[in-house]
């Protein structure tokens, strides 16, 4: 195939560019570098299956030649980022995918759109089924992120019903690993600097609430499965395994060898207006629709992770 991927120069994008090039795929990457970067693809610069366009999605996107998917990525998937751009973040979500869905339509491309478990809010429901329709403040701050991914899954099922496309949604929960931005303000990537530079990790408030973060080479596993599987419903992707903020700092101190203390902070500046409580994915639908589960224990993840972090 030859497959367009939106922001396919940031975290997940690149490690995706990496899987489907070695699967023989061949693959252009479009980005506006607002959050994504050239480091992640300078390896595959010379590759001869690959090429990336400089394009922001908000903006017409007019590519050449076939097409046989588009997969896409572009977002600002950071609370750091989306508190800083809201109407970006909601342009991503709401113009880009049109975009994205368009050019789908008019190659004849399958379309993978990647969701989020922020569709599902503060849940009220615990583990998170795709059949939870959530609990998210529209208003909010971290609104701009969830409504922009709520509306792009309404715009590709109606791509789907109205035009017959073939269409795949992912909702992709925590998810982390080497390439992430150091200063991308997510936790893994925030309590790993700390604990590398001796600089005290910043627990937000009490600590009990609890993510559950999957290792990205799972995940893009996860999305090359879906993306050739014919399902259209959304499909949940992320590791089960939970875990509070409060011992997730603990063991990354433990697995660096650090001597940071970790300090609960309240930032004031509204990061964590409406921060789920809890998040933990039902994967029952990925293993059964997809034959996916992921294999990589926090563990081993957060060592090639600390690793990766230690080197850039
Ligand atoms: N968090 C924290 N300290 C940090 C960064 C994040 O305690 O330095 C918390 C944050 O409040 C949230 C959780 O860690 O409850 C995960 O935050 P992240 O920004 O990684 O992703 P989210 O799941 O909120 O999108």
């Amino acid at each position: 195939m030859r497959v367009l991927i939106t922001g396919g120069s940031g975290f997940i994008g690149s490690h995706l560019c990496d899987l489907l090039l070695a699967q023989g795929h061949s693959v252009l990457c479009l980005d506006n570098l607002v959050t994504g970067t050239r480091r992640n693809l300078d390896h595959l610069i010379e590759h001869d299956r690959f090429q990336f366009a400089l394009q922001d999605v908000t903006e017409p996107i007019s590519v050449d030649g076939p097409l046989e998917a588009v997969i896409h990525l572009a977002s600002l998937p950071s609370p750091v980022d989306y508190l800083e751009m809201p109407i970006k973040t909601l342009k991503v979500g709401a113009l880009g995918t049109l975009n994205a869905l368009g050019l789908a339509k008019a190659k004849g491309a399958r379309f993978l759109l990647a969701s989020t478990s922020e569709v599902y809010g503060d849940p009220l429901v615990h583990p998170q089924p795709e059949s939870y329709w959530g609990n998210v403040n529209p208003i909010g701050l971290r609104g701009v992120y969830d409504e922009s991914k709520r509306f792009a899954e309404a715009l590709t099922m109606a791509y789907h019903r109205t035009h017959g496309l073939r269409t795949h949604i992912a909702r992709i929960f925590n998810t982390y690993g080497p390439r992430m931005r150091l200063d991308d303000g997510r936790v893994i990537p925030n309590f790993v600097r700390q604990a590398l530079s001796g600089q005290p990790l910043t627990v937000y408030d009490d600590g009990s609430r609890t993510r559950s973060f999957c290792f990205v080479s799972d995940l893009v596993d996860g999305l090359y499965k879906l993306l050739l599987s014919p399902e259209a419903d959304p499909v949940n992707l992320g590791n089960p395994d939970e875990i509070s903020i409060l011992e997730l700092a603990r063991v990354v101190v433990s697995l660096t060898g650090s001597r940071s203390p970790v300090t609960l902070v309240s930032p004031q500046d509204g990061r964590t207006e409406d921060d789920p409580r809890t998040r933990q994915p039902d994967i029952s639908r990925a293993r059964a629709v997809l034959g996916w589960t992921p294999s990589v224990s926090l563990e081993k993840g957060l060592r090639r992770t600390i690793a990766y972090f230690r080197d850039v």
